[in-house]
């Protein structure tokens, strides 16, 4: 059997996987890079990127539909959903071809096929053994279903929804979490009528209440149904639809049922538990610097319990490649992690909700403000409704930025560097905002916090 000798062996070329090979590279590390099917994983090829080209398209066809409002004449015809998927499969390609290029340009080898940890530093591939000083795990992640609930026929998965190539007429969604909403978010653009059937009290409910609220109203308004707090019971399927039961005895109908109940790791049958590698319910546990409980296997992304986010996975992928290298990178604080949800409006958020500073430190020693987008000129430019939310230490820094109006998401990084540097409201009110843009209204919630609102009432 051939054997091959890394300093480096990688299982998986996603976000994580990619990130740490091409860090590990730049570091002067020979790197192995096994991937059975593209480089770039669930992110590029089912996931951010897609998805996030579709809801491209259903904001144009909101500006059409919404064109008269503006004084443009234009009307909108229908959607050509061939024409959709061309479109973001040529982001996708063009994308695809960029990172091929950059991983080949570095001193990295691509092995394409299955791997299997077949010792604790050694991953088998078409009956090829690969051994690395060290090791990283980032096999990635897939979509959960619901104990009986079989993904067949029309009921499907994000994977599935990517690939349609029409608009279901009528469509239910089970789970209002961040895939679900983004999902039921293009559907509506579309045209479709849309159902989202979430256990929990909230859309998107790990996001501070106020943002659920805000989503819960702006989806309202949309058209877009919601049951909530409620649980799925059963589904039927027939020639031409699905029957959904909850569990409160309701009953709805539609062409189509997309199951977005979360992403399990992918980590079964490749030979984790075998070599000894403390894992829970299929996630492979490690310290916070990434190390799992053997030494010099490493794991990254979505298989390491936490936000399973690309950027995440990028920054783990480097924090290895780094910790490997001697360098002792600073540990990733999961909290100073951003989060965007890229549905109409968007969601984004950065640090600790209201409650969760209320819980660890005490309601009487947090302060919010929350600025209504009402009063920035860009948001009204746009139509857009919203706020920004933040949270802040009494007399200390700001730990919560939490906001929703349309391209919120692009806000996201002003607000995680607030967060991040531990920056206090009185500081970032120094700071100018240019005007008019959405940005603004950034720096008008921190004027406000710190006691000399401009342009709000309060
Ligand atoms: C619909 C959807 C939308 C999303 N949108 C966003 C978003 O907007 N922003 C965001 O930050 N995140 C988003 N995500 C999440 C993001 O895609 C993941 O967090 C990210 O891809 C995780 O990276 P990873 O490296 O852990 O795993 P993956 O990207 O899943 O990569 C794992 C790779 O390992 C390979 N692999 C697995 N097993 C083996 C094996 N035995 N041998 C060889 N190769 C193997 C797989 O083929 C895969 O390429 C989205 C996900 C979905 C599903």
């Amino acid at each position: 059997m051939a054997e091959h000798n890394f300093d480096l062996v990688i299982l998986g070329g996603g976000s994580g996987g990619y990130a740490a090979a091409l860090r590990s590279a730049q570091l002067g590390m020979s790197v192995a890079l096994i991937e059975k099917d593209k480089l770039g994983g669930t992110c590029l090829h089912r996931g951010c990127i897609p998805t996030k080209a579709l809801l491209h398209s259903a904001e144009i066809a909101d500006n059409v539909k919404e064109a008269a409002h503006y004084g443009v004449n234009a009307a909108f015809g229908s959607i050509d959903m061939p024409a959709v998927n061309k479109y973001r499969d040529t982001i996708v390609d063009r994308l695809f071809k960029g990172l091929t290029g950059l991983v080949g340009s570095k001193d990295i080898t691509v092995v394409a096929g299955e791997g299997r940890l077949v010792g604790p530093k050694t991953v088998q591939v078409n009956g090829e053994n690969y051994t690395g000083k060290n090791i990283v795990l980032a096999s990635g992640s897939y979509s959960r279903s619901l104990p009986g609930l079989d993904i067949t026929g029309r009921v499907i998965t994000s994977e599935h929804a990517l690939q349609l190539n029409f608009v279901p007429n009528k469509v239910i969604v089970l789970g209002g979490g961040v895939i679900g909403v983004e999902f039921a978010s293009i559907w509506r653009s579309f045209g479709a009528e849309v159902t989202i059937v979430e256990g929990l009290p909230n859309l998107v409910p790990n996001e501070d209440i106020a943002v659920s609220k805000g989503l819960e109203r702006a989806f309202r308004k949309r058209g877009i149904d919601f049951k909530l707090g409620v649980r799925f019971a059963g589904v039927e399927q027939h020639d031409n639809g699905v029957v959904v039961s909850l569990e409160n005895g309701e009953k709805l109908e539609a062409e189509l049922m997309l199951v977005a109940v979360g992403r399990g790791p992918n980590t079964s049958g490749m030979g984790y538990e075998d070599q000894g590698i403390a894992m829970d319910r299929g996630f492979v546990l490690t310290n916070d610097r990434l190390q799992t409980n053997l030494p010099g296997v490493y794991a990254a992304g979505d298989i390491v319990p936490g936000l399973q986010l690309a950027h995440r996975g990028f920054q783990q992928g480097i924090f290895i490649a780094e910790e490997i290298a001697g360098l002792k990178p600073a540990v990733i604080d999961e909290t100073g992690i951003p989060k965007v949800t890229y549905c109409e409006p968007e969601v984004a958020s950065v640090g600790v909700s209201e409650a969760k500073a209320a819980e660890l430190y005490g309601a009487e020693n947090i302060s919010t403000y929350e600025y209504n987008l009402g009063g920035n000129g860009k948001s009204q430019i746009l139509g857009t409704a919203g706020f920004i939310k933040l949270v802040r230490k009494n007399n200390g820094p700001v730990i919560g930025v939490h906001m929703i109006g349309s391209r919120v998401g692009e806000q996201i990084g002003e607000a995680q560097l607030i967060v991040n540097w531990e920056a206090y409201p009185e500081d970032v009110a120094t700071l100018v905002h240019a005007h008019p843009t959405m940005n603004e209204a950034i720096g008008e919630a921190h004027l406000a916090l710190a006691g000399k609102p401009l342009h709000a009432h309060a």
